[in-house]
């Protein structure tokens, strides 16, 4: 980080394209605002052809760096990501360190920032983490009373970060110790932006509290380039052009939600009970976890429209248009056609959303998104979550609550229109984002 010259930072990301993707955003407005350029350092145990691709995507200003492989032999094939992310043997660390501020200091860098792709809620569980370790006894989903955070949403035990749900899983340790680690960065940027979680913004940007470093709020980083630039346009783009305005649910579980089989049979009966159109990515269904092999592939290994009832496709074919797999889903979202999303609450898909000014339906799978649900339907109010037991007849319900209804669904509807407008304004000039950025930046020129 040079005081004079041209600007070069240089980044770590954890794996997975939710990560990657608000990462080369950054380095993208970082490039265009202040001439910067960037090296993406990626674990290249977790390389996959969609991030190669998108890697390559990028301007010529912004490359990367594989890391060296690291032995993982030693692992279980359950081990969790969190585990299997360790730093090089060659780095001068412990093999316990925190990887990225130990590739800071490899590289010789004085001064280390982390960047949360998620949001201050998720933040402020990790900031708070090593304390709730001290305290709370057992697992956090058998917990009487929900967990609360300074400035969030309450959390019940059961829809605290997934990673967090099985003290003796080694994850947990791992993420204890990360957590703490957190505290070491010089700063911390976050991929949220204070409409959306206004107490916890409160507390974080406003209270300085001592050891914990200032956070900033640059979001929505969302990604802006999308892939399709050929002259072939998807086809289920071609449909929604045929549907009503803000007609159509869109239902998608990120790059790599899985449902289980009778979920999405009923999930597949519940939109049919609905009577709205949908159009729905549909992937191959997982019994085992709710991740799927295709976190970081975006193909099903098998046709996953065999899953569905039988009938279904026929009968729905009016109203439902299935694509498998995958969807370009910023251009479904920012299509008129499209008046709700219903999500499995990644924070991408997330911010996607709100800033396309589209409505959602709650049903989170694993990692932070229980929380994110908790935060977006019972915090301020952007999302109607599914009740449980998720039947065919609880799903219909909130989707047509969250496309027709006249109360909740109006609420919500005319809550996400206000953070639409809230997250436009502050990515703009002058804007809070943009602000927050210009001073991070100012830091690196002193
Ligand atoms: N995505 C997409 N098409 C799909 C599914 C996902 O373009 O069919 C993109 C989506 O736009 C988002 C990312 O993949 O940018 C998913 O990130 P998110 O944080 O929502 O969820 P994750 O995949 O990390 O669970």
């Amino acid at each position: 980080l040079p005081a004079a010259g041209p600007l070069h930072v240089a980044m770590l990301a954890t794996p997975g394209m939710g990560h990657l993707i608000p990462l080369a955003e950054l380095a993208r407005r970082l490039a265009s605002r202040y001439g910067a350029t960037a090296t993406l350092l990626t674990f290249a145990s977790t390389a996959s052809t969609t991030q190669r691709a998108f890697l390559a995507s990028l301007p010529p200003g912004i490359t990367s760096l594989r890391l060296p492989p690291v032995d993982l032999s030693d692992l279980p094939r359950s081990a969790t990501i969190e585990t299997r992310m360790r730093p090089p043997a060659s780095w001068p660390s412990s093999p316990t360190s925190s990887a990225r501020t130990d590739a800071a200091r490899a590289a010789g860098v004085g001064r280390t920032y982390l960047f949360n792709p998620t949001n201050l809620h998720m933040l402020s569980l990790l900031l708070r983490l090593p304390e709730l370790d001290a305290t709370v006894p057992g697992e956090f989903r058998d917990l009487a009373e929900p967990v609360r955070l300074p400035g969030c949403v309450p959390i019940p035990g059961s829809d605290i970060l997934s990673p967090l749900q099985d003290k003796g899983d080694p994850c947990y340790r791992w993420m204890l110790h990360h957590a703490a680690r957190c505290r070491e960065a010089d700063a911390i940027l976050v991929n949220s932006f204070d409409a959306v979680e206004p107490e916890a913004a409160a507390v974080l940007h406003r209270q300085q509290e001592p050891g914990r470093p200032p956070v900033y709020n640059v979001g929505p980083l969302i990604l802006t380039e999308t892939e399709t630039k050929s002259s072939l346009r998807a086809a289920c783009l071609e449909w929604l052009d045929r549907q009503p305005p803000r007609s159509v649910v869109f239902v998608s579980f990120g790059s790599g939600g899985a449902l289980r089989t009778e979920q999405m049979r009923q999930l597949a009966l519940g939109l049919e009970l609905s009577g709205q159109r949908f159009l729905w990515v549909v992937r191959s269904p997982s019994d085992e976890g709710a991740v799927s092999d295709n976190y970081y592939d975006a193909e099903s290994k098998e046709d996953p429209l065999v899953f569905l009832p039988e009938g279904f496709v026929e009968r729905t074919k009016d109203v439902g248009f299935l694509v498998s797999s995958w969807a370009p889903q910023i251009e479904v979202l920012a299509h008129e056609a499209t008046g709700g999303f219903l999500t499995h609450c990644g924070w991408n898909s997330t911010l996607e959303s709100l800033v396309h000014g589209v409505p959602m339906v709650a049903w989170p799978l694993y990692a932070e998104q229980h929380q994110n649900a908790v935060m977006l339907a019972e915090g301020i109010g952007a999302a109607i979550r599914v009740p449980e037991p998720k039947r065919k007849e609880t799903i219909a319900g909130a989707v047509k609550e969250l496309m027709a209804g006249e109360q909740k669904g109006a609420a919500v509807r005319a809550t996400v229109a206000e953070l639409q407008k809230a997250a436009l304004e502050g990515v703009g000039e002058g804007g809070a984002a943009t602000t927050a950025l210009a001073e991070v930046v100012d830091k690196w020129a002193t």
